[in-house]
């Protein structure tokens, strides 16, 4: 299965991915998780992208193509691979088809995960990442159990530099301009698969389930 989930920033792509990873044993590749990384180890892909990222721009093409073309190759995405946060361009679309098309793994789909914009704002704005497991959190949705969870064992909740009030204002601008066109060329195209992505975690993913049916 070869997908690429679509949607807002906060509309829950990562988290949906991690979902759909543990369950089906295909790999999430997100391109922000790899961003960060690069950034945290200091390579010269993060050096590039580190400033972009903090005002929520776009990182340069190249560079992200670069880093999608090395993941793709990796074993680990035989039976497929779930796309978190790319494409988000036409031309990153074009330069994915073009990929895929060499090596022969066209796309089976792309979900887009519908979410009303005020939603997306107490999402980004309310999301935590436990410091000890890695678990997302949000303060306004997780229950008090689950953050106490985290703080109590002597983690931190910790939140994400691009998610400040500017930022995620600019991340969502910058989704609305480059990366909505890619809706209905999708669904052009045949591929696009829509669902509700308002609810629980649980509640999404089996929509989700449905749409890849
Ligand atoms: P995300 O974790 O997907 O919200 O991505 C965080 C940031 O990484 C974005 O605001 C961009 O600066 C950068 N980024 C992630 N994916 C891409 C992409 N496909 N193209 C350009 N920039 C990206």
């Amino acid at each position: 299965m070869r997908i690429a989930l679509l949607g807002a920033p906060g509309s829950g792509k990562g988290t949906q991915a991690k979902k759909l990873m543990a369950d089906r044993d295909i790999p999430q590749v997100s391109t922000g998780d790899m961003l960060r990384e690069a950034v945290a180890q200091g390579t010269r892909f993060g050096l590039r992208a580190k400033s972009v990222m903090d005002s929520g721009n776009l990182v340069p093409n190249e560079v992200v193509l670069g880093i999608i073309s090395e993941r793709l190759v990796k074993k680990d995405t035989k039976n497929g691979f779930i796309l978190d946060g790319f494409p988000r361009t036409k031309q990153q679309s074009l330069d994915l088809e073009n990929l895929l098309e060499k090596m022969g793994t066209p796309l089976d789909r792309v979900v887009l995960m519908d979410v009303d914009f005020d939603i997306l704002m107490k999402r980004l704005t309310g999301r935590r990442t436990c410091s000890l497991t890695g678990k997302l959190l949000n303060v306004y949705f997780s229950s008090q159990e689950e953050l106490d969870e985290c703080t109590n064992a002597g983690g931190e909740l910790i939140y994400r530099e691009d998610d400040n009030e500017d930022t995620i204002r600019n991340r969502l601008n910058v989704y609305r301009e480059n990366t909505e066109p890619l809706i209905d060329l999708y669904r052009d195209r045949q591929k696009l698969v829509t669902i509700d992505a308002i609810g629980s975690i649980d509640e999404v993913y089996e929509r989700l389930i449905g749409a890849l049916i």
